[in-house]
């Protein structure tokens, strides 16, 4: 067991994150913060902490604006993860992707594992990857098991875009980016996404690299 004096530091360390107010600096890729496998969480953050520190979360991730954030990505090693998506996109995209709206909720310590063999490529992005997006297969459902932020077990499956969410994010908690598992030929600037490859599916696009779908 830790003392409580040996967790005095992250605990401190999120106060004075949280002093500041508003939503949270986000970390950038080249930080080891992003690399390193966060600690499970076990307590570190006495309740009342642990809370203020998700509110800041959902309003880091709702000011970037994003549809999930993970501890790291604010400098804090530790495997809590927020996602939420509005899903506010036309109904043909949200046919194709699967992307259905996801409310809010808090990953505490998850870990996923595929369902079925069925996978997806679309383009993702990352907050701490700031102006581009690539192509990245996943698969299509995963079971996700873990807690919430009051302890409760989590055990459920998610699919669709929101499968594509919970794997992103968790993957930030094993040091693990998007760019990772991308195709790397697929890389693009969130313009170019924007200017050229805004169809529903990136198989456009793949044809245009001159690769097959990843
Ligand atoms: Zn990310």
């Amino acid at each position: 067991m830790e003392t409580s004096s040996e967790r005095a530091p992250l605990a401190e360390r999120v106060e004075e994150l949280l002093a500041q107010g508003g939503p949270l600096p986000i970390v950038a890729a080249g930080d080891p913060v992003l690399r390193r496998a966060a600690d499970p969480f076990d307590g570190q953050l006495e309740p009342g902490l642990l809370a203020r520190f998700v509110a800041a979360l959902r309003l880091t991730m709702r000011a970037a604006p994003g549809v999930g954030l993970a501890a790291p990505q604010v400098g804090v090693g530790l495997r809590i993860a927020v996602i939420e998506d509005p899903a506010p996109v036309p109904e043909e995209v949200r046919r194709v992707r699967g992307r259905v709206p996801q409310p809010f909720r808090v990953l505490v310590n998850p870990s996923y594992t595929p369902v079925g063999s069925g996978r997806a490529a679309f383009f993702e992005g990352c907050l701490s990857v700031p102006g581009y997006q690539a192509v990245v297969a996943r698969p299509t459902e995963v079971r996700l098991t873990g807690q919430d932020e009051h302890g409760r077990a989590l055990d459920e499956v998610f699919s669709g875009w929101p499968a594509r969410i919970v794997q992103h994010e968790t993957d930030h908690l094993d040091g693990t980016l998007y760019l990772d598992r991308a195709e790397p030929r697929s890389l693009s600037s969130q313009q170019a996404v924007a200017d050229r490859w805004a169809q529903p599916s990136p198989e456009r696009a793949a044809r245009a690299r001159g690769v097959d779908r990843p």
